[in-house]
């Protein structure tokens, strides 16, 4: 074993000493049904003194998973209806979500898309990445196109490079935009090659990084954004508000200001979706709320993502942050207006 061969399986965990042994055969039953893998960085971060440790808590299965709530759902967001060729999720009309590959470097415990990722399946190649450039190439409504797993940036310079100098080619494509976790859990991954690879002259580059909490950014980490960055991306994040790992406002304001700091600005704080097996994760609506809000009162108006709710189902996503404004909807009506102390201010109608 190499020292960036992922940790796949449970046994890999233990002799890692990631995992005690008596834990051994009650958590082959998870790796049975959702994916495994750690990479070397991960591993690295987590203490495993520490039972309560927010990185182990993202990546370790637990016997918690086995546990499927009737409102949990195989494909919580409804990605399957609105797939018009394999590959493509086309939900919104100005933009497209490519799924080029199944596998990641980490399978987090509470993905959203945990029945459909995994290791083996093919990468979208040959004829078939062909059926779904000659569909981009066919709706002219397309105007961005994102890229997503999976995670794509497991795939080598050379593809990634080919499917961007392909996209660049259809010229209602103005913005191409990729999903990763590679920079935080696979830093070396992404070189500076790696980074101009992804990037075509005259489109907008974009990349979604997803992290969740502040110790995820280790100095490896750090460079690898800054290769990203360099090379002309613009970076935005992309979290999940989880119960045990970033649900609160000392880690979620530390994660806000890591993310700015190395020239990320937060994007979307997702609501955790219904998947199955992870209501160890979820927390209520309205807590989350509450912790958006204090975010609001406390952090830079740089450190402020959307909170965002995929409506179970398929229905899309939507903002579901506090509002600051009530008593607006009457026409000639006063509005109130809340400041970050609580205190209520009127504004006049117009
Ligand atoms: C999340 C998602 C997008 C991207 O949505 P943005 O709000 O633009 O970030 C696009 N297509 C599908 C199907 C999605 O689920
Ligand atoms: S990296 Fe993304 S797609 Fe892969 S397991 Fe984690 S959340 Fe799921």
């Amino acid at each position: 074993m190499t020292a960036h061969t992922p940790l796949r399986g449970i046994d890999a965990l233990v002799a890692q000493g990631l995992v005690v042994p008596g834990r051994r055969e009650a958590l082959e039953a998870v790796a049975e049904r959702y994916a495994v893998s750690v990479t070397p960085a991960i591993a690295a971060l987590i203490d495993p003194s520490d039972a309560a440790d927010p990185i182990a808590r993202q990546f370790i299965p637990d016997t918690a998973e086995l546990l499927t709530l009737p409102q949990e759902m195989a494909d919580p967001i409804g990605d399957e209806a609105h797939s018009p060729v394999e590959g493509v999720v086309h939900r919104y009309p100005d933009r497209a979500l490519l799924k080029l590959v199944h596998a990641c470097p980490v399978y987090c415990r509470f993905c959203f898309r945990r029945e459909m990722v995994g290791p083996g399946g093919a990468s979208l190649a040959g004829e078939k990445l062909d059926a779904v450039l000659a569909y981009l190439a066919s709706r002219p409504e397309i105007w961005e196109v994102i890229m997503t797993g999976g995670d794509p940036f497991i795939l080598s310079a050379r593809r990634v490079r080919d499917v961007a100098k392909r996209l660049a080619a259809i010229p209602h494509i103005k913005v191409t935009r990729w999903h990763t976790r590679v920079p935080v859990v696979d830093p070396e991954r992404v070189t500076a090659d790696y980074a101009r690879a992804l990037r075509v002259p005259g489109k907008a580059s974009y990349i979604a990084i997803h992290a969740n909490h502040p110790r995820e950014f280790t100095p490896a980490a750090r460079a690898a954004i800054a290769r990203l960055a360099d090379a002309g991306h613009v970076l935005l994040s992309q979290s999940v508000l989880l119960r045990g790992v970033n649900a609160d406002i000392e880690t979620l304001a530390a994660l806000m200001r890591a993310f700015v700091e190395n020239r990320v600005k937060p994007y979307y704080l997702h609501h955790p979706d219904l998947a199955p097996g992870t209501s160890h994760f979820r927390l209520s609506l309205a807590e989350g709320q509450a912790l958006v809000k204090s975010l609001r009162g406390h952090l830079s108006g740089l450190c402020q993502p959307t909170y965002i709710l995929d409506i179970p189902g398929g229905a899309g996503k939507i903002p579901i942050g506090p509002s600051f404004l009530s008593g607006c909807e009457m026409p000639g009506a006063e509005a109130q207006a809340e400041d970050r102390f609580g205190t209520q201010h009127s504004y006049p109608p117009a």
